[in-house]
């Protein structure tokens, strides 16, 4: 995307400020329904609610700002805004699948997408296939007589494991599938996937798109005719529609976004290579850092990585991975990620710590997100959390 094109879609389009005063900041349209003039534009409006002014679990005028922008970011015609990032995902694959079909799903997505996968769709009697996607082969392999649709997540938000996107769209067209995949990580400002191929790009925006650690939202982006169908039948009736004041919050977040995520990938990289010559450092794992096993690949498809990492802790009991992450005095022990602030989740946290085997390495894992504060400030934090 041309630098020109993200000014003016991150500060003009889809405000129509002569509608409000000519106020700066959008208004916030909280509403439930709107009323019509005539009986004739009521009926018209009911008959198609995807281009009517009825009620806000559709249409809401400061959701559209929002919608108009996350779609322009993407390159794509349209998108669907919904309360969270999981709702983003589900109702498009609740509206796009039906009895009997099956997914390929890349191994290792969101854990709530795995248990979408495992737990919700088989209800249906909707099947998914999870395989390596690091290999193209592992995708055309499952593929089914009822294959309808291939899952992607690339990179994911603990091991990074990235899938070939050009390739994985080239195979889907070739067999009539539709893809979809979870853009978090990258935003739409280091990776277009719609544009490389794939039919449905969802997003957490809880992550970077808010940006400050105060709003749960999902987002999905596609062609219009896709997007229209979701809206018509799964988006109204399952209802994940956001609030118009936090799609308010999600508008302001996007006016820095560009700002933030430099910020937060130059201090990743500053971070990943202080910990990376650090003598209690097994290895870092970070899609830009050349240790990287699909280095080249990270190179050729997205713009730029920051924000997660993660790093192996040369360490042989639960107890010394617990003390470094509870000695850590600036980065907060918690989920989620993308806002203004330093995390850290370590993989043990999801382990009883009998179970801890100092030999498996995902044990001793530690994922990082770097945030917007100084990354000298962060270092000197790990250097004396690593000391202890
Ligand atoms: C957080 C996250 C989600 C889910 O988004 P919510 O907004 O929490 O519902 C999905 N995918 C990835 C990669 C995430 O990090």
């Amino acid at each position: 995307m041309h630098d020109l094109d993200l000014s003016f879609i991150l500060n003009e389009l889809g405000e129509e400020r002569e509608h409000y005063y000519n106020a700066i900041a959008p208004p916030i349209s909280q509403t439930s329904n709107f009323a019509f003039k005539s009986v004739a534009d009521f009926r018209a409006g009911l008959a198609n609610e995807y281009d009517a002014w009825l009620y806000s679990r559709g249409n809401n005028p400061t959701v559209n700002i929002l919608r108009k922008k996350l779609a322009a970011l993407d390159g794509a015609e349209d998108a669907l805004v919904f309360g969270s990032g999981i709702a983003a995902i589900a109702v498009p694959l609740l509206a796009l699948l039906k009895q009997g079909d099956h997914v390929v799903s890349v191994a290792k997505p969101y854990s709530w997408t795995i248990k979408l996968f495992e737990k919700l769709l088989p209800k249906f009697g909707i099947t998914t296939t999870f395989v390596d996607g690091t290999k193209i082969e592992n995708f055309e392999a499952a593929v089914q007589s009822n294959t309808r649709l291939i899952y992607l997540e690339s990179p994911n938000t603990f091991t990074y494991e990235l899938q070939d996107l050009a390739a994985v769209a080239a195979l889907a067209k070739r067999r009539s599938l539709l893809t979809m995949i979870d853009n978090s990580y990258c935003s739409p400002l280091y990776q277009q996937p719609y544009k490389m191929g794939i039919d449905l790009v969802a997003q957490s925006a809880t992550k970077f798109i808010g940006g400050h650690s105060d709003v749960v939202a999902g987002v999905v982006t596609g062609s219009k005719e896709v997007i229209k169908k979701i809206f018509d039948a799964e988006f109204l009736n399952i209802g994940g529609n956001i609030a118009p004041m936090n799609a308010w919050l999600l508008i302001r977040g996007l006016r820095t976004l560009h700002l933030r995520m430099e910020r937060v990938c130059d201090s990743t990289k500053k971070v990943v290579d202080y910990l990376a010559a650090h003598p209690k450092i097994e290895k870092v794992i970070f899609p830009f850092h050349p240790s990287f096993p699909q280095y080249e690949l990270a190179k050729r498809q997205m713009k730029n990585a920051g924000g997660l990492f993660s790093a192996v802790l040369k360490v042989d009991t639960v107890e010394e991975v617990e003390r470094f992450c509870n000695s850590l005095k600036h980065f907060f022990l918690a989920v989620s990620w993308g806002g203004h602030e330093s995390l850290v989740i370590p993989s043990a946290v999801s382990i009883q710590a009998k179970d801890f085997d100092r030999l498996n390495s995902i044990h001793r894992l530690v994922r990082f997100y770097v945030g917007l504060e100084d990354p000298d400030y962060l270092i000197a934090d790990l250097a004396q959390a690593l000391e202890k």
